[in-house]
């Protein structure tokens, strides 16, 4: 019989991280470095693949952090962009997190968007976007991050989603490379073909 519930856990390492860490973060720099923060806790507790992500209102305070669960978790979705969605959707007790338009809230997120999140975070509400690491960054550690325009941020863009990318670029794909020097899992749409 099939699930009629599907739970997203966070490892208790988070909660633990998140207690002593700052609740606002004032500049993108502050932003970004949690996220990237995030990826390296990921893959030095063994709970996921090298990615973090962060949701921010508009003054810096942390609405949800995100960090890519698909191994631990067994499901695909768990993207670290998806995750930060996920939980300030659902702690927030709304779909839109724009809320109509009313609320501007930034996804930060230490690697740029896969072709799943690219779909996905047009609809979330979020209104602005910074990525650390590029797709070649993912590329270069083995990742494969499915089919995307190359001008993907213009879609963004054109739906009123301003888009930053290259920030604190070195720090992030710094995770990627240690994540793939050290045997991580790297998981991809082309490793289920058989
Ligand atoms: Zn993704």
């Amino acid at each position: 019989m099939a699930n009629r519930s599907v739970q997203l856990t966070l490892p208790s390492w988070l909660d633990e991280f998140l207690r002593s860490a700052a609740t606002t973060y004032p500049t993108d720099t502050d932003r970004m470095g949690l996220a990237i923060e995030l990826s390296r806790l990921n893959i030095e507790h063994r709970t996921g693949g090298p990615f973090g992500a962060a949701i921010f209102d508009e003054s810096g305070v942390l609405v949800a952090p995100g960090i890519n669960l698909v191994e631990t978790s067994n499901c695909s979705l768990w993207h670290a962009e998806m995750v930060a969605i996920a939980i300030a959707q659902t702690s927030m007790g709304r779909f839109d997190l724009s809320d109509g338009g009313r609320v501007r809230l930034e996804l930060f997120a230490s690697c740029e968007p896969c072709a799943m999140c690219m779909g996905a975070i047009p609809w979330s509400g979020v209104t602005r976007l910074v990525c650390g690491a590029g797709q070649q960054d993912a590329m270069d550690a083995g990742f494969d991050e499915g089919a995307k325009p190359a001008n993907w941020w213009a879609e963004f863009e054109k739906r009123g989603i301003a888009v930053q990318q290259r920030v604190m670029l070195e720090e992030a794909a710094a995770i990627l490379r240690k994540y793939a020097a050290t045997g991580g899992t790297i998981y991809n749409p082309k490793s289920s073909r058989l």
